[in-house]
């Protein structure tokens, strides 16, 4: 009993703790089953929800790269690498293209169904290893799927219909369908989509024509292209002799191979051999093969119109998905060339191919001056150094580079020292705060075409590894000799003594960019929409340097965003009054000088000072407005360029108020500045596209407009009929659409920078707003400033408003028109109207601003005739008159400045009083010249004078 009794406690004890294990493992597995029911359920219910798919329509889905319509919705651009992408079959794809594919993607590609259990399995064991996901455990069947069917966005339910869709692809279709359907598809970098774009990006060629090597190069880019694609695309500046240099075509970009590409080759290799599929030999071979020497990047076609535009919207496009979609730079690439996109763009083709039939068209840019030595190469302006080598100069007839007798020698240990200052620059480049390496480049050359055109080209860097050279202590170049031994053909010499290096060693850029270069943005400133924009002049291709969205310096037509507009949005009127006399900077230099020459036109109106752009007022009006008030209004109208910290910055009034900033404008950013005052004081940040869609049609992006008001509608107004007067009869011109600026009247503001390097108009209609940018790559002058950038701002404009109706400014009911005189800025009085330079005149005022006061400059004096001087008693009746004079609120004294006398001057009241008639009323002791009444001297009034912004008479290039 007892012994049962302990038998049954021990039982019942050993019993009791099974049934707990028992129950909470039926619990545990209770659970995991009713988990897994749910999860069952929800996946069930995610696949009963999935799209059914079709792989017979799976072609149809390939065709769709994605599309760049016009404002019409014409299409303008395929979204693709290349013109040549078609869908190749699988007979005709080289069998160690697929070998290769299959080695490194997806070993067991043929035996399994869709998906690889045992390769998830390792993928998860190595990511555990290492922390992180580290390997894809995605089969070729499960990557077509994505690229076919799913976005990239990564959720179980994404997994969980591209795992079921795997399944389907797999009892539909055979292999080697899904094998040639994944060539077709797959994403190669460079905006190559399938293996036959692949082969003409990388290798110029049809993709049977690829051997074992090009092959592996190219399969081994797929887990990551922008990693493994063997090509670099780095700007000039970078490029360092360590590159190989691939294509070096462009002006600003050069394509060098990417080393790490290698070792991904070599590894496809590796598997290919290690799987049979290339025995040891093939292997061999493929290794060995200098595939550096194999690529040919393929020349990228485009529709019709340059590719300015249609690069603007695919970089906008991609800013648009990382920024509100959250998408990383290489997903939102494969979206915009794989994945069917819909992109509505804001171009308008007419107004595009208008504006590109005024660029292709020479005579509408001007020459050069260009300042030559006795060997013909380019000064600069001081002639105190080369700017640009005349190109046979650089390079003789058998395309060597030419170092010069006196350009170089060797020290006792026989080192060749390169002089600095030369044809060559050193460049160090530092990594850590250490010199990395020192870049030997070549200046820039110069070629002229046969129109007497200068193209420059750009210098390339000389090819000698980093070790081999460093500075002396004069920061020449030491080349050292352990270089020159082992490459003794490196550095040849001719019989006179100079230095020689072959082709392959240095490069220069091939194609020559023709000077000057210029840019012009087109915008609808109603929609911020941009309709045309070009970024260059003569330049072919894609991924050009675009000059519309790169800054220049902005000159005078910073003035009206940066000087007028604060000042007529805090209370100033058009017709305030500035004296344009003399003004001295903070050490007491006379500065800034106005364009017309060294001379001071004396008190002006504000209008007045836009429409001749007179940088002493602009000047002082800034002063008084205060620096942040004019970057506060440059920001608001979308300025991103502003230089506020560092020693070189824009917080001055050269940058501010004359347009001499540290980076500048970019013609972009000033149309939509100007499309601000154009658009009743609403800057629209300007945009390339509306909205874009997936390809089946679904909204997944649209470009709301970012707006903000900068100021109030009467303010624009009063600045838009300011700028209008620039162009009916001041700076601008000629930049009327008709003789009047009635019709369709333009509003506007020149640029011209004091060196004349570049040149710009700025300008809008009612309808449109654009800027032109003229000027140079180095600093070249222009033979002719800112009137041939208001001439091709009119041509443009004259056939992009053809056809449209005349249409004036509107007037904002609160701003009224009132009668004043202009050299008071007050309401007129009788003595304002004997002014014979015609001083009255109706001006716009903001209702309240208008003035109340009378004319208080205009004076009417008792003048001795002759002598000029005040009259006193004394002097005879006869020879005394009443004259109307002008007295400046603030005196001004010649005396004190240099002798320098405002062009008013001549109407200035006398101070002095007659002096000769003494008290007895005696004769005049010295006969004297009477000199003329000067309201009644035409000579001296402004309107004979012929005005141009622009230095005349300068040399022409020949
Ligand atoms: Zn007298």
């Amino acid at each position: 009993m007892t012994e049962n009794n302990e038998q049954k406690t021990r039982k019942s004890k050993k019993k009791k703790k099974i049934s707990i294990i028992r129950i909470l493992i039926l619990i545990i597995l209770l659970a995991g089953f009713i988990g897994a029911g749910v999860i069952g359920g929800w996946a069930f219910a995610i696949i009963k929800s999935a799209e059914p798919i079709n792989p017979s329509n799976m072609y149809s889905l390939l065709d769709e790269n994605s599309f760049i319509y016009d404002s019409k919705g014409k299409l303008i651009e395929k979204v693709e690498s290349d013109g040549l992408r078609t869908i190749v079959k699988y007979d005709k794809i080289p069998q160690n293209l697929i070998n290769a594919f299959i080695a490194i993607e997806d070993q067991d590609f043929f035996t399994h169904k869709g998906i690889n259990p045992k390769r998830i399995i390792k993928a998860l064991w190595e990511d555990i290893k290492a922390g992180a996901p580290v390997q894809g455990a995605s089969t070729i069947t499960q990557q077509l799927v994505k690229n076919l069917y799913l976005t990239n966005e990564k959720s179980i339910e994404r997994k969980i219909k591209e795992v079921y869709y795997a399944f389907q692809l797999e009892q539909k279709l055979t292999k080697e369908q899904i094998l040639e359907a994944y060539l077709n598809t797959v994403y190669l970098g460079s905006g190559a989509k399938g293996v036959q774009a692949a082969a003409y990006t990388y290798f110029s060629k049809d993709v049977s024509e690829l051997d074992l090597a090009e092959c592996a190069q190219i399969a081994g880019i797929t887990k990551n292209p922008s990693k493994y694609s063997p090509l670099k695309t780095l700007k000039k500046e970078d490029v360092t002799s360590n590159h190989f240099i691939i294509d070096d075509d462009d002006e600003t970009y050069t394509i060098v191979y990417n080393e790490k590409s290698k070792a991904r080759q070599e590894l496809v290799l590796k598997m290919m051999k290690n799987e049979n599929m290339i025995t040891e030999e093939e292997y061999n071979l493929a290794i060995n093969e200098d595939i550096k020497a194999n690529l040919k990047p393929g020349k990228k076609q485009v529709y019709g119109i340059s590719s300015f535009f249609t690069d603007k919207v695919k970089s906008d496009v991609i800013e648009a998905l990382m920024q509100e979609l959250g998408k990383t730079e290489e997903e939102a690439e494969d979206m915009l060339y794989n994945q069917g996109l819909r992109i509505y763009s804001t171009i308008d083709l007419r107004i595009q191919k208008i504006l590109e039939n005024a660029y292709e068209d020479s005579k509408n840019f001007p020459n050069l001056i260009a300042r030559k030595n006795s060997a013909g190469n380019i000064l600069s302006k001081n002639r105190r150094s080369i700017l640009l080598y005349k190109y046979t100069n650089l390079v003789n007839n058998k395309e060597q580079f030419v170092i010069p007798k006196g350009d170089y020698k060797y020290d006792q240990v026989g080192n060749l020292i390169l002089f600095k200052g030369r044809r060559l620059n050193f460049t160090p480049l530092y990594e850590n705060g250490q010199i990395k390496t020192i870049q030997i480049s070549i200046k820039d050359a110069y070629k002229q075409n046969s129109a007497k055109e200068i193209l420059i080209h750009k210098g390339g860097s000389i090819k000698i590894s980093s070790e081999y050279k460093k500075y002396d202590s004069k920061k020449n170049i030491i080349i050292s000799k352990e270089f020159l031994a082992k490459n003794p053909q490196f550095f040849l010499k001719d019989t006179n003594g100079n230095l020689l290096i072959a082709k392959e060693n240095y490069s220069i850029s091939n194609t020559g960019v023709v000077q000057p270069q210029s840019a012009m943005v087109i915008i609808d400133q109603h929609t911020g929409e941009i309709k045309a924009l070009v970024g260059g002049r003569e330049v072919k291709g894609r991924r050009l340097y675009n000059r519309a969205i790169n800054p220049r310096q902005p000159g005078s037509s910073i003035k009206p965003i940066a000087v007028y507009t604060p000042a007529i949005d805090n209370g100033w009127t058009a017709a305030d009054i500035i004296d344009d006399v003399p003004h001295y900077d903070r050490n007491g230099k006379l500065w800034p000088k106005n364009w017309y020459r060294d001379r001071f036109w004396g008190l002006s109106t504000l209008r007045e000072g836009v429409q001749w752009s007179m940088n002493v007022m602009a000047v002082k009006i800034a002063e008084q407005i205060g620096i942040e008030s004019s970057i506060d209004y440059l920001k608001k109208m979308g300025i991103t360029t502003i230089k506020e910290k560092g020693r070189y910055n824009d917080k001055n009034l050269a940058a501010m108020a004359l347009g001499g900033m540290t980076q500048g404008i970019s013609p972009l950013e000033m149309t939509a500045a100007y499309g601000s005052l154009a658009n009743d004081g609403i800057y629209i940040k300007p945009k390339s596209f509306i909205k874009v869609t997936d390809r089946e049609g679904n909204i997944i992006l649209e470009n709301k407009s970012y707006k903000n008001r900068v100021v109030s509608p009467e303010a624009a107004f009063i600045l838009t009929d300011m700028m209008k007067s620039v162009v009916t009869a001041g700076t601008g011109t000629y930049a009327k659409l008709d003789n009047t600026n009635s019709k369709i009247p333009v509003a506007g503001k020149t640029g011209t920078t004091s060196d004349n390097y570049d040149a710009w108009f700025v300008g809008y209609t009612p309808y449109y707003v654009g800027a032109v940018w003229i000027g140079n790559d180095v600093h070249m002058e222009l033979s002719s400033g800112s009137k041939m950038s208001a001439k091709l701002w009119s041509t443009v404009m004259k056939k992009v408003h053809e056809g449209l109706p005349p249409k004036n400014f509107i007037k904002p009911e609160n701003v009224i028109s009132v009668l004043i005189d202009t050299e008071s800025g007050k309401l007129p009085t009788d003595l304002s109207k004997r002014d014979p330079r015609g001083t009255v005149r109706y001006e716009y005022f903001i209702k309240g601003t208008e003035p109340k006061e009378f004319d208080d400059v205009h004076v009417e004096l008792e003048i001795d005739t002759s002598t000029n001087k005040l009259a006193t008693p004394n002097c005879p009746p006869t020879l005394v008159e009443k004259r109307v004079f002008i007295k400046r609120p603030i005196p001004y004294d010649p005396a004190q400045n240099n002798g320098i006398v405002p062009k008013d001057y001549i109407y200035e009241a006398p101070t002095e009083y007659c002096d000769i008639h003494k008290d007895n009323g005696n004769i005049i002791e010295f006969p004297s010249i009477p000199q003329n009444n000067p309201f009644e001297n035409e000579d001296a009034s402004l309107e004979n004078e012929t005005i141009t912004e622009d230095p005349t008479d300068v040399e022409d290039i020949n």
